[in-house]
């Protein structure tokens, strides 16, 4: 017989996925310009321009086979020890090319990392409100999620609440600042501190509990906020990042993940990332687009496309009388349904053409998040309905 779980993963899509193939069919119903899409994190910013110029370049000068060949199982030793050096001026990282394996974007770089670590039994704390799919990279391995909430109203996670939620059965914690969705980052003082419970929690059980961080918004960060650099903080560290949002390259599935050398079992660890690299048929990341990322490290999008509708969306919303999150970071704002039924508020939403997505399945419910990676000038058009749809709620 098939695999019923995957069976049923493949049935039932995502909440997210499901509105905006909704959104995709209602376009075509009533007209692109009638429907207020903030369902998907799928930038609207154009990559730079130095990435156009360097794949034409590659392509028109690049050795045809090397393009779009196999590189190595773990990525091509070039681009990783660039990557190497890019970290260590960056953040004093003390990382070689042999901490990195590339791979197919954040997602694969996750599915890897759980993969590497856990057995059947095990647990992974998540910080709520969480990104859904974690849940599914976690549960394939057979390992159990236990969510940690974070605290209101600043969302920032609580390393009181960490420390009780933590077994002998834990193996790892994630981590995702700037945050999806709430659009914390994380405070350098918070990061120590739950550093902190972990190294004592890992020498009370004698067994390291990893901690993973996923990056695929850190250069996305609003005001003067800087993301603290977890491997300088915590030795058991494996970060998950990811081009996808910082260069506006979601579809070319472009990423890595960083074993840090500090961590206790490093050989071993770093080997367990190739070997589920290897199992998940991860071999390889997109070769074009790893050649690409040397000449690209450290750009970003212009990101004050994002500034511009953060602060219209955040100042516009709130005077309509909606409680949102301040958001500090990435592009997606954490608003409070009215009434506190995320679902319900959702639907009277989609009476006004305006599509969000409920968050219980990000383990937070009462809230809706709405991805303002739009154009501009979707969220001008979209201003009166949200108008509309305050009136609704009584607001
Ligand atoms: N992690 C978080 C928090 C995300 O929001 C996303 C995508 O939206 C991912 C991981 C997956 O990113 P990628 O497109 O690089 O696989």
């Amino acid at each position: 017989m098939i695999n019923q779980s995957m069976r049923a993963l493949g049935e039932k899509r995502s909440v997210i996925r499901e509105l905006f193939e909704y959104g995709r069919a209602r376009k075509k119903e009533i007209g692109e310009d009638k429907v207020f899409d903030f369902s998907l994190g799928n930038p609207s910013v154009p990559a730079p321009n130095a990435v156009r110029d360097r794949l034409i370049a590659l392509l028109q000068k690049g050795d045809p086979v090397r393009l779009h060949g196999y590189t190595s199982a773990q990525g091509d030793a070039e681009v990783r020890r660039a990557i190497a050096e890019y970290l260590n001026a960056t953040h004093s990282a003390g990382v070689t090319a042999d901490c990195l394996y590339l791979t197919a974007g954040a997602a694969a770089s996750l599915t890897v990392s759980l993969t590497a670590i856990l057995n059947p039994g095990d647990e992974v704390i998540l910080l709520a409100p969480f990104f859904p799919e974690y849940r599914v990279f976690v549960e394939r391995t057979g390992a159990k999620v236990i969510p940690v909430a974070c605290r209101e109203p600043d969302f920032q996670p609580d390393p009181s609440a960490l420390a009780e939620a933590i077994t002998e059965r834990t193996r790892a914690v994630i981590v995702n600042s700037p945050n999806n969705p709430t659009g914390a980052v994380l405070t350098e003082e918070n990061a120590k501190a739950m550093c902190q419970v972990l190294a004592e929690a890992s020498a009370r059980f004698g067994e390291p509990i990893y901690l993973i961080a996923d990056e695929p918004y850190r250069e996305l960060v609003w005001e003067g906020e800087s993301v603290p650099y977890l491997p300088n903080l915590y030795p058991d560290t494996l970060v998950c990042y990811s081009f996808s949002k910082s260069l506006s390259l979601p579809g070319e599935r472009i990423g890595y993940v960083l074993v840090s050398p500090r961590a206790k079992e490093f050989s071993a660890l770093y080997a367990a990332v190739c070997g589920a690299g290897r199992a998940l048929g991860f071999v390889c990341a997109p070769s074009l687009f790893q050649q690409l990322i040397p000449d690209v490290l450290g750009l970003t999008v212009d990101l004050s496309a994002y500034e511009t509708n953060r602060r219209m969306l955040f100042e516009s919303l709130t005077a309509y009388g909606f409680s949102v999150v301040p958001p500090s970071g990435e592009f997606y704002l954490f608003i409070k349904a009215p009434g506190g039924d995320a679902n319900a508020f959702c639907e009277r939403a989609k009476e006004q053409e305006i599509l969000l997505v409920p968050s219980d399945d990000f383990g937070c419910p009462g809230y809706v998040r709405l991805a303002y990676c739009v154009t501009t000038e979707q969220i001008e058009r979209a201003l009166p309905a949200f108008g509309r749809l305050a009136k609704l709620c009584g607001l």
